[in-house]
């Protein structure tokens, strides 16, 4: 089961996108630099296709991603969140995710996300805004994946 801690509408996670992000608990990676320590703990409340459903109901207007920040403990719940997401939303809302891993998952469809991060936080690259990053975020295009990364360095 997976939890969230937290959401927002944020612009600078995603480039050219206005994102509802939802931060999720228990993360199990081990970032030397980790900048949400307390995303490390079992905390919050359970994600939900109803807690999705009535973020989508209140937000559609105003938001064209829904991110997910974190979930390492459980890709393919991500995956199976993401693909709700997309198909609720009729595939208007693009979905996002952020993971802390180096590389995905084997089994993960990436089909059913439009943007996937990857890579662990170290203080001493910087974050994605910073050229010296060791973090990409990846468009998917034709079921490949494409490095934006530059996008954030404009
Ligand atoms: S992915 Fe790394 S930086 Fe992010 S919450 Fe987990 S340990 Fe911390």
């Amino acid at each position: 089961m997976l939890k969230y801690v937290n959401y927002d509408i944020v612009f600078q996670e995603i480039p050219n996108e206005t994102t509802l992000a939802i931060n999720i608990s228990n993360c199990p990676n081990k970032c030397k630099d980790c900048h949400s320590p307390f995303l490390k703990e079992d905390i919050g409340r359970e994600l939900t296709k109803d807690f999705l459903f009535n973020l989508l109901i209140k937000y559609e207007k105003s938001i064209t991603c829904i991110c997910f920040m974190g979930g390492d403990s459980s890709p393919k719940e991500i995956e199976y969140f993401a693909n709700y997401v997309q198909t609720l939303s009729k595939f208007k809302i693009k979905t996002g995710w952020y993971s802390g891993k180096e590389k995905l998952p084997k089994d993960l469809s990436i089909e059913n996300f439009h943007y996937i991060k990857l890579g662990e936080y170290k203080e001493k690259y910087g974050s994605l805004k910073f050229k010296t990053t060791n973090q990409r975020l990846y468009k998917i295009n034709n079921n490949k994946l494409e490095d934006i990364t530059h996008m954030f360095w404009r």
